[in-house]
């Protein structure tokens, strides 16, 4: 009986706790050129159809483009609670291969009425709109012969706080790149059939943590990539069991759904850097593309925690002097590879670091692993016995410039 009473209690606990707990999940494969990041919402039915649209795009990816040379998908998101009942988001799909080809999917879904919902179902009288909508897409697409725009569907769409945006279908650009044709109608132009509500800005509060760094400690950077993730508050509690520190380089997509997370490492005494913003394979971009990835990263870091990134991880570990050359940040890459996302055990990722760490080390794991978060507290506590401080990457550069100096 009592048994009984503890699981059900247990059941209970777990479907209080488990439903509504978003987060966003992310698959990088570093051997592959993949890297999705999507939401979970909660939302079971919502939930099941962006996971089958991933899986159902990867299998095809994997398929189609298994005889080309480097071929990169990456899917990134934008997820926006309309109001409290209504839920848009949006899995934006890019290939690269032998030419860029970009797709989008959307979906808005109603969680009291349990139904996705059809641009019918958001705005009032869409027939009326529709004669505006072609009048501004053949004006925005006057130089492209793009036959589509005169039978556009509505099925994909996203919100922010001031616009409606429309997606209808790709064109081909100049330099022969598949891009996306869309619409930002103002919100205020519109006779909206549902209400939405703004989101508050949330409130920069800092107070960042002194660290006591002698010139000559044997010091160590943790570095942490992929993340932020519900794994990365058990890294944060460990580093903060130990008065240690690391260096988070976060992708920007992200971060909004973990603000109290990026708060928490800067009053912490710990770093963020950029990861850029949807993690793809950066040696393909132009300077405008590169520089928005970081700069996207940039504002939003920012935004959360007042303080703007001085330290650049490039994704894949891929860089170059172009891309050096296109930002002030500074490049930093790692000596120590704890392997962790290929290991996948807490034992192997410990060995992959402590003989390798030498004074000024920079050692790279991911805080989007849950064998990662497991791994951390031996990892910082064997360091620690061997006399180690643990500095952010910015305090290690300095430090070493001191010690050029000197
Ligand atoms: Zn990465």
């Amino acid at each position: 009986m009592k048994k009984t009473m503890l699981l059900f209690l247990c059941l209970a606990i777990l479907l209080i706790t488990g439903c509504n707990k978003k987060e966003i999940k992310t698959t990088i494969s570093d051997d592959e050129l993949i890297a999705i990041n999507y939401p979970v919402t909660g939302i079971n039915i919502l939930d099941d159809a962006i996971t089958s649209y991933i899986n159902k795009t990867r299998t095809n990816f994997k398929k189609e483009y298994k005889n080309y040379k480097n071929p990169e998908l990456n899917i990134s998101y934008t997820y926006k609670e309309l109001n409290d009942d209504i839920v848009n988001v949006s899995l934006n799909t890019e290939i690269n291969a032998d030419k860029k080809i970009n797709k989008i999917k959307t979906f808005t879904y109603n969680k009291k009425t349990k139904s996705f919902l059809t641009m019918e179902d958001i705005i009032k009288d869409l027939d009326a709109l529709d004669y505006n909508i072609k009048k501004q897409l053949l004006e925005k697409y006057r130089d492209s012969d793009i036959e589509s725009l005169t039978n556009v569907s509505y099925d994909y769409f996203t919100f922010d706080d001031e616009n409606l945006t429309l997606y209808l279908g790709m064109q081909t650009s100049k330099d022969n790149r598949q891009e996306l044709i869309y619409l930002d109608i103002p919100l205020n132009s519109l006779k909206l059939l549902i209400d939405i509500d703004k989101t508050e800005n949330t409130d920069n509060y800092i107070k960042i943590k002194k660290k006591n760094i002698d010139y000559d400690d044997k010091v160590v950077a943790l570095t942490f990539d992929d993340g932020p993730s519900k794994y990365t508050t058990k890294i944060l509690d460990t580093l903060k069991k130990y008065d240690a520190c690391g260096t988070f380089f976060v992708i920007g997509n992200k971060v909004e759904f973990y603000n109290e997370t990026l708060q928490r490492m800067v009053n912490e005494g710990n770093e963020i850097g950029n990861h850029s913003y949807n993690h793809k394979w950066l040696n393909r971009l132009s300077k405008q593309e590169f520089q928005e990835e970081l700069n996207k990263t940039q504002e939003k870091v920012q935004k959360i925690t007042g303080i703007s990134p001085k330290v650049f991880r490039p994704t894949y570990g891929g860089y170059s002097d172009r891309l050096k050359s296109y930002t002030d940040l500074t490049f930093i890459l790692w000596d120590v590879d704890s392997s962790d996302w290929k290991v996948k055990k807490k034992e192997k990722i410990i060995n992959n670091i402590i003989p390798n760490v030498k004074d000024g080390s920079i050692i790279l794991m991911h805080d989007n692993h849950e064998y990662s978060a497991n791994a951390i507290d031996s990892v910082v506590k064997a360091l620690k016995d061997k006399g180690y401080k643990f500095v952010t990457v910015s305090e290690l550069l300095e430090l070493k410039q001191l010690r050029e100096n000197e």
